[in-house]
């Protein structure tokens, strides 16, 4: 039986939790991600950074493709120029591809070509297209992208620093709410960055449909107990 469409499924899960595996054991990545499908997460979260967009580095391609896995791949690119690189994460197995609206020129264009790209892992499930905008960049900018997204993610911190989150990402998100309902279209809210145990109820009550985790839940203790608190307290 073919997937459902991811689109269709986060609208199901709303609100939900994707998890960041950067900080899970990378030695031991079958086993961290075998914890994580135990809990009812769904979404794996991978923080793509190129050292030019960011000041950090990660990971790339491969390391997407090598994540062997049920969950679905939410991949959130911070490089430079991203038109000429989608069609690799694509292949390499991306469910949600989140390009920043800050990284290039052609932002409206590497949307627009996502539209016709195959999910890799199964056609049926589609490609999510996600535009993701800075703490410090207007919302105002989305207004001629909407026609081409999925799904809008608020950074709640500046990409590839370490930082808490930032306030006035509730407001941000009240406002985008706003903003999507007036363009009439079916479009996700997820937030990114600075969500902790301590905060993440908080965080779900701003009304994001996805909330991120970035080291919450790998956190080199207890994973899958992080990851069935976390999950709940977002329902709460
Ligand atoms: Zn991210």
């Amino acid at each position: 039986m073919p997937d459902q469409p991811t689109v269709n499924l986060l609208h199901d899960l709303s609100p939900t939790l994707s998890v960041g595996i950067l900080t899970a054991n990378l030695l031991s990545l079958g086993s961290e991600l075998a914890l994580l499908e135990g809990t009812g997460v769904r979404l794996l979260h991978v923080d793509v950074m190129d050292g030019c967009f960011c000041p950090m580095m990660t990971v790339g391609p491969p390391f997407i493709k090598a994540l062997k896995t049920s969950l679905r791949k939410d991949i959130h690119l911070m490089v430079c120029d991203p038109l000429e690189k989608i069609a690799e994460y694509v292949a390499a197995g991306a469910d949600i591809l989140t390009i920043h609206v800050e990284s290039g020129a052609h932002i409206h264009r590497a949307l627009q070509q996502m539209r016709d790209m195959t999910n890799a892992n199964d056609p049926a499930r589609g490609i999510m297209r996600g535009i993701a905008l800075n703490p410090g960049t207007p919302l105002e900018v989305l207004e001629p992208l909407l026609e081409e997204v999925d799904l809008v993610s608020i950074l709640a911190v500046n990409p590839g620093w370490r930082g808490s989150f930032i306030p006035s990402t509730g407001r941000r998100i009240a406002r985008l709410r706003q903003t999507i309902a007036e363009a009439g279209r079916k479009i996700l809210v997820a937030v990114d960055g600075g969500v902790t145990r301590k905060n993440v109820a908080e965080v779900a009550a701003t009304g994001a449909d996805i909330i991120v985790t970035g080291s919450a839940v790998f956190d080199g203790k207890a994973p899958k107990e992080n990851a069935k608190f976390m999950l709940e307290a977002v329902k709460l």
